[in-house]
């Protein structure tokens, strides 16, 4: 089965409502009609209830950034997946390196979001990744194995076909340096690998694996050409339409699956 690509926006804390809406409209004006990538815009928790309002019709999606495991209660500054689900969000990015590193979230919390998100029908794009110390002391693959043993366990197979990895160097988010080709050719595999001593291999062969680390224009070709690479998680040139619609375009175009 060829996959289809992804391209994924991550916001970050960047862009009001209007600028949100202002953007996915030229996007849908720019892609109108055209044959895409899966694309999925995740915007601060604030615009997703007017973007959803926007994108309908569109065949974009909507993701958020972040979700608490709690259905509801006293939980100040926290959001629920039904919440998250009555504003058109299908897609809910975990275990982004901001949030380990800047909100200390852990292997523990973040395998009950993944439950909670899985359980409830959405799709979470689960991101793991070694940071710049992680990969000089030859650590990269112990911790990849942590993050997906911890992150998954108690995940049944027959929920894992509705789930999308996001590999991401901590050392190649939003510095400007991309992991080089083979370094992601390798890691994909390693990956792949990881999965496979947790299910079965024509699961895991379902499973997309994007690359998100500093990706623009300049480089997405020769990223999206690696093996076992289905698409990308971007910040920073997803807040520009001419970088983001240039990659949208250079993902249709050469992504082989
Ligand atoms: C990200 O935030 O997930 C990311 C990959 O950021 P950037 O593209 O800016 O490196």
């Amino acid at each position: 089965m060829i996959k289809k690509p992804i391209v994924a926006a991550n916001w970050k804390m960047y862009k009001t409502p209007q600028e949100g809406v202002s953007f996915v409209s030229e996007i849908c004006n720019l892609l109108l009609d055209k044959e895409k990538p899966t694309i999925i815009f995740c915007p601060s928790f604030t615009s997703l209830f007017y973007m959803n309002e926007n994108l309908s019709d569109s065949g974009i999606e909507l993701g958020s950034q972040n979700v608490y495991f709690e259905p509801e209660g006293a939980f100040t500054g926290e959001t629920s997946v039904g919440m998250l689900k009555a504003c058109g969000v299908r897609y809910v990015i975990i275990g982004h390196s901001e949030r380990r590193h800047i909100f200390n979230e852990n292997n523990t919390s973040l395998n009950k979001k993944l439950h909670v998100v899985l359980d409830n029908g959405l799709v979470p794009i689960f991101c793991i990744g070694e940071t710049f110390d992680d990969r000089n002391a030859r650590y990269t693959k112990m911790v990849l194995k942590e993050q997906l043993t911890k992150g998954l366990d108690g995940v049944k197979g027959q929920l894992i076909d509705r789930m999308v990895i996001a590999y991401e160097p901590v050392w190649a988010i939003g510095t400007g340096v991309n992991a080089e080709p083979k370094q992601v050719e390798d890691t994909h595999l390693q990956i792949n690998g990881l999965l496979a001593e947790l299910y079965a291999t024509e699961l895991v062969k379902q499973i997309p694996i994007l690359y998100g680390g500093s990706v623009k224009p300049e480089n997405a070709k020769e990223l999206i050409e690696v093996e076992g690479v289905d698409g990308f998680l971007i910040g920073g040139a997803s807040l520009k339409l001419e970088l983001f619609s240039k990659i949208i375009e250079i993902v249709k175009n050469n992504y082989k699956g």
